[in-house]
C-alpha cells in the first residue's frame, strides 16, 4: 500500500495526465511528471516537471529513484522505458498490458484469444499481403496503423480495390489492419477500474458520438437496452481479468445494427469517454487510477446523475475565446479546461458536463450549448 506523503510519478503531461495530478495532490500524494513538452499541461500542477524525452536514462532514473509508483497517461511510451522503471517500482498497468494495448494488431489478436468479439481484420505487414487482405475483407473498410493513432489519425478509407496500395504507401507501409467498415448503431464505451488484488468496479456504460474520428460527446448511460449493457460490462471485465489488469481500463465497442458487441479497441488508462465521471460518479476515473496505483481497491463507482459530456475543441476558438459565462449560466454545467494556450483545429482544449434527470433534454440542450459557446464578434 502507497500511503498519501508517497510520490506517484507519471508518463505523459497531458490532460489525462492533469487531471490524475489533481487528483493524487488532492489525495495528498505528490506527483513527478516526465513531460518534453515545457507548457505541459499535467506539469502546471505536479510537484515537480521533469521536462525530458520519454527515454532520457537521467529522468527514468529520476523517477524511478524518487518515486513509490509509476503509471502513465498514454499508451507510446517506449516499452524499454516502462520496463527499465518497473525493475525498481511498481508501473501500473504493466509495461506487457500497455505493450498489448498500444498496437492495434497485438490488441486485436488478444481479444479474440479470450474469446471476445472483434471488427473482422486482416494483418498487412507488406506489399505482398495486400492481395489476400482485399479477399478476406470486403470493401468498404479502413486501413489502420497499427501504433501511433489517435483520434482518428493513421487512418484511411479504402472503398475500392485500387486505393488500398496507395493508402498503404501514404501510411509510411508501415505495419497496419485492413478493417471492414461496419454500419454502426452506436458506439459505447466501459471505463473500469481494476485493483492489483483484482476488485473490479466499473463504471455506467457510456454512448459516445464521434465527428472527423474525434469524441464529440458522450452520454452517460448509454440508450442501449439492458442486455447489451450487460454484455459490454461482462466482455470488458474479461478482458480486464484475462489481461491481470491493475488500473483504470476504458474498452470501445462497436454495435452494429444486427446488435452485435464488437470490442474497437481498449485505452491503458482513463479516457476520454470517463470523463463525465468527474461530474456524475461517487468516484471519477482519474480517483480510480490513484487509488488502483496505490494499491488500494476502487471506490464505488455510482453514476449520481445522467451526464452529457461535450469535448471542447480548438475548433471553437474561431471567432475568439469561447463564451464561457453562457455555461456559467447552467448550474448543471461543468466546465474542465486543460490549460493550453494554443487553441488549434482538432486540439482538445478541454470538455464540459452537463447533468439532469433528463436525459434526452440533456442532449438538445449540450449540443445548443456548445453552438452558444462560438462568439460571434459584431465588431
Ligand atoms: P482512434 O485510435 O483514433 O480512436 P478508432 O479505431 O477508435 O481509432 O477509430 C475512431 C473512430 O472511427 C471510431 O470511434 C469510429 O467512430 C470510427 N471507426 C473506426 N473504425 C471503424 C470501423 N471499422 N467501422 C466503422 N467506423 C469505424
Ligand atoms: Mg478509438
Amino acid at each position: 500500500m502507497i500511503l498519501p506523503g508517497a510520490t506517484l510519478g507519471l508518463l505523459g503531461g497531458g490532460q489525462l495526465g492533469r487531471m490524475f495530478t489533481v487528483a493524487a495532490r488532492t489525495m495528498g500524494y505528490e506527483v513527478i511528471v516526465l513531460d518534453p513538452d515545457t507548457d505541459s499541461p499535467a506539469g502546471a500542477f505536479a510537484t515537480k516537471h521533469l521536462c525530458a524525452a520519454y527515454d532520457d536514462k537521467a529522468a527514468l532514473l529520476h523517477l524511478a529513484t524518487e518515486c513509490d509508483a509509476v503509471t502513465t497517461e498514454f499508451e507510446n511510451v517506449p516499452a524499454t522505458s516502462l520496463e527499465f522503471i518497473a525493475q525498481h517500482i511498481p508501473v501500473r498497468p504493466s509495461a506487457s498490458a500497455i505493450h498489448i494495448a498500444r498496437d492495434r494488431i497485438l490488441e486485436k489478436q488478444a481479444i479474440r484469444d479470450f474469446g471476445l468479439d472483434t471488427v473482422d481484420y486482416y494483418v498487412i505487414e507488406n506489399d505482398t499481403d495486400l492481395e489476400n487482405a482485399l479477399e478476406a475483407i470486403s470493401l468498404p473498410a479502413l486501413l489502420k496503423t497499427a501504433t501511433m493513432g489517435y483520434d482518428g489519425k493513421g487512418q484511411k478509407v479504402v472503398s475500392n480495390a485500387s486505393e488500398l496500395a496507395p493508402a498503404f504507401h501514404q501510411l509510411g507501409s508501415i505495419s497496419c489492419i485492413l478493417e471492414k467498415f461496419i454500419e454502426l448503431s452506436c458506439e459505447v464505451s466501459v471505463v473500469l477500474a481494476r485493483s492489483i488484488c483484482g476488485h473490479i468496479e466499473t463504471f455506467a456504460i457510456a454512448e459516445n458520438k464521434h465527428a472527423d474520428g474525434i469524441l464529440d460527446v458522450s452520454i452517460a448511460p448509454a440508450r442501449v437496452n439492458q442486455e447489451i449493457t450487460a454484455r459490454a460490462e461482462k466482455m470488458a471485465r474479461i478482458l480486464a481479468e484475462k489481461l491481470d489488469y491493475c488500473g483504470v481500463l476504458a474498452v470501445e465497442f462497436f454495435v452494429d445494427v444486427n446488435d452485435r458487441l464488437m470490442i474497437n479497441e481498449m485505452a491503458p488508462r482513463p479516457h476520454n469517454t470517463g470523463h463525465y465521471t468527474l461530474d456524475a460518479c461517487l468516484t471519477d476515473q482519474f480517483q480510480q487510477q490513484v487509488r488502483t496505483l496505490c494499491g488500494f481497491k476502487p471506490g464505488k463507482s455510482d453514476l449520481t446523475t445522467p451526464a452529457v459530456m461535450v469535448n471542447i475543441l480548438g475548433d471553437l476558438w474561431s471567432e475568439g475565446t469561447p463564451a464561457w459565462d453562457t455555461l456559467f449560466k447552467y448550474p448543471g454545467a461543468f466546465l474542465h479546461l486543460y490549460g493550453k494556450k494554443e487553441p488549434r483545429p482538432g486540439r482538445k482544449m478541454g470538455h464540459f458536463t452537463l447533468v439532469g434527470d433528463d436525459l434526452k433534454k440533456l442532449v438538445e440542450t449540450a449540443a445548443m450549448l456548445k453552438k452558444a459557446l462560438i462568439q460571434i464578434n459584431n465588431g
